[in-house]
């Protein structure tokens, strides 16, 4: 079983930052206002989480580890309704398989914490430790016990870069959230709270891109698009600038992409790839997140609906502005 165990844990997580995204959300879910992210070596060495948020219960500390348990579903029929961002019960499992795990948390109100250790899928006894309110999730020496998936590791500089994107794609996503993110001692992003999604994406692009962005909105059939896209007459072409979420989780969805590219063809601008980020909003009862482990990709009861609102959307904002 501990073979079995290892290779399913090579399905959520393939390198340092798929862990990093799985404890982001986590902490996302846990109602959190401030999250820290610390990275050593790229991630290779220590990846830390810290966090502000509810909590675990101490009784429930074992069981966050265990594969498939959750607290987030209450039944099947809910796997259809999922509004959280983790709904599998499984990365805690998969990421305490593959590493030397150690959980430390409090819940809100409580006296006391308590610290669970995991070494490679070996829990240690749960035992109570002084600590802040929030949870704090310590990850080192990931795949120590698989060395062929760890001799597949990056260079450290581009394992933090894949690190360095999936903290983007949180932070894009959850502007009301104070991030930091930390590399060898050193902060490569403080993010305090904000109300606005502009002062956030001026953050990481600086205000000369940002000052070119158009907002865009619009409702269709209980669909809801909004967010910031290039002007068509100044755009920029990258692929790192195009940012889709989908019901406040990044996702990728090649017939939107290409909705966004026919939007501006035959507009002046270079390339196909027009910066923007793009916030859908739809019934969640019409999308089934559950297709792959990772979950970025989606597959929706009728993505005619809105690669057409997202077209006719973009199309009627550049007529009304007269290119
Ligand atoms: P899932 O997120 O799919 O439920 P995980 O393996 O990611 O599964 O997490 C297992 C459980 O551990 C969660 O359901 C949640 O109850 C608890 N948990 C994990 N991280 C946190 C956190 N940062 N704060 C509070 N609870 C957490
Ligand atoms: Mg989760």
């Amino acid at each position: 079983p501990s073979v079995i165990n290892k290779i399913a844990a090579g399905e959520v997580i393939e390198r340092p930052a798929s862990v990093v995204k799985e404890l982001l959300e986590n902490s996302v879910d846990a109602l959190s206002s401030r999250i820290e992210v610390e990275i050593e070596n790229g991630g290779v060495d220590c990846i830390r989480i810290v966090d502000d948020g509810e909590g675990i219960h101490p009784d429930d500390f074992e069981l966050s580890v265990a594969s498939h348990a959750t607290s987030k579903i209450v039944d099947a029929d809910d796997l259809f309704r999922v509004q959280t961002m983790g709904f599998r019960g499984e990365a805690l499992a998969s990421i305490a398989e593959v590493s030397q795990f150690q959980l430390r948390s409090r819940r809100r109100g409580a006296d006391i914490g308590m610290e669970l250790n995991v070494h490679g899928g070996i829990l240690k006894e749960p035992h109570v430790c002084g600590c802040p309110e929030g949870t704090r999730i310590e990850v080192r020496q990931l795949f120590f016990n698989t060395p062929v998936r760890r001799k597949f590791l990056k260079t450290p500089a581009t394992e933090f870069g894949h690190i360095s994107e999936q903290f983007t794609r949180i932070a894009l996503a959850n502007p009301n959230l104070h991030l930091v993110l930390r590399h060898n001692d050193k902060i490569v992003y403080e993010l305090p709270a904000t109300h606005r999604l502009i002062e956030r994406l001026e953050l990481f692009y600086g205000s000369k891109l940002t000052e070119q962005l158009i907002w865009v909105e619009s409702e269709h059939e209980g669909a809801h698009i909004r967010g910031y896209v290039a002007h068509p007459s100044q755009s920029k072409a990258t692929r790192k600038g195009q940012y889709l979420f989908l019901n406040g989780r990044w996702i990728q969805d090649r017939s939107l992409q290409h909705a966004l590219s026919e939007a501006y063809r035959g507009l002046v601008m270079v390339g196909r790839h027009p910066i923007s980020f793009l916030f859908l909003e739809v019934d969640p009862n019409q999308v089934d997140v559950n297709v792959h482990p990772t979950k970025s990709e989606v597959r929706f009861q009728n993505s005619q609906i809105l690669y057409r609102l997202l077209l006719s959307t973009l199309r009627n904002q550049f007529l009304s502005m007269d290119l």
